[in-house]
């Protein structure tokens, strides 16, 4: 394949927006506010988790208390009747009157144990309410460190865009000035060779693969029309002369 000289080096113009526009997307998709996020979103998904089921918890424990209370009640009322009873001196029988007794006792242990339970429910329905309350303060904090992240990230990604679009800007005009058979080859390499499709001869050495080049290839390199494409032995990419390849 033939080529200008002036063609084949401004491959390395080509070769260098290349690379440019791989270091941004590089950048562009290694951003840390990405994981940033990522991370806040994580926490945020765990603290609605948390509160939805502390928000179950909180009307199980509405519903026990009301059961709760509602027997505290029922046995309260039945001391209060048998109470009045024996105010009244209705009951004659000592043994009536001694199972009364003994049924009024057994009531009052009964309540006082209801009202240990009431007493439980409420002291966990304020735990409950704690860590409910907790989770949301957190939730807000969360929010705003979101927001925060975010604008930094779109500035970031903004400025990348930029910096993108210059660079392929550039690389369009200069890609619009090499005739079509050597861009072709140049992209074909390019995808061969991780986004790299010329390298420039420099001091002996391809600055592609980095491998120095033996005196037998320098020779037929040094004998090589200026037109010709050349090709690195080694890894194949352009191999583009310039004044410091040393020949
Ligand atoms: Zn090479």
């Amino acid at each position: 394949m033939k080529a200008s000289p002036e063609a084949q080096l401004r491959l390395l113009e080509l070769a260098d927006l290349d690379a440019e526009l791989s270091r941004l997307e590089h950048r562009r998709r290694g951003l840390p506010e990405h994981a940033e996020l990522d991370r806040l979103d994580q926490r945020d998904a765990q603290l609605r988790d948390t509160i939805a089921s502390l928000e179950a918890e909180q009307g199980d424990l509405k519903r026990a208390q009301g059961k709760a209370e509602a027997d505290v009640d029922q046995v309260r009322t039945r001391i209060d009747r048998d109470r009045q009873r024996l105010d009244a001196g209705q009951v004659s029988s000592p043994r009536d009157l001694e199972n009364l007794q003994s049924e009024v006792a057994s009531l009052t242990r009964r309540q006082s144990d209801l009202e240990e339970v009431v007493l439980d429910i409420r002291e966990r329905q304020e735990t409950a309410d704690g860590r409910r309350q907790e989770a949301a303060a957190e939730r807000v904090t969360i929010s705003a460190d979101h927001e925060t992240v975010a604008a930094r990230r779109d500035a970031s990604l903004a400025e990348i865009a930029e910096q993108a679009g210059k660079a392929a800007d550039r690389r369009a005009s200069v890609a619009s000035q090499e005739p079509a058979d050597l861009l072709a080859l140049y992209e074909r390499m390019r995808e061969q060779h991780a986004g790299v499709g010329a390298a420039a001869l420099r001091r002996g050495r391809c600055e592609g693969c980095h491998l120095s080049l033996n005196t037998v290839d320098l020779n037929s390199i040094r004998a090589a029309d200026p037109d010709e494409v050349l090709r690195c032995e080694e890894c194949r990419r352009i191999l583009i002369r310039t004044p410091e390849s040393g020949l």
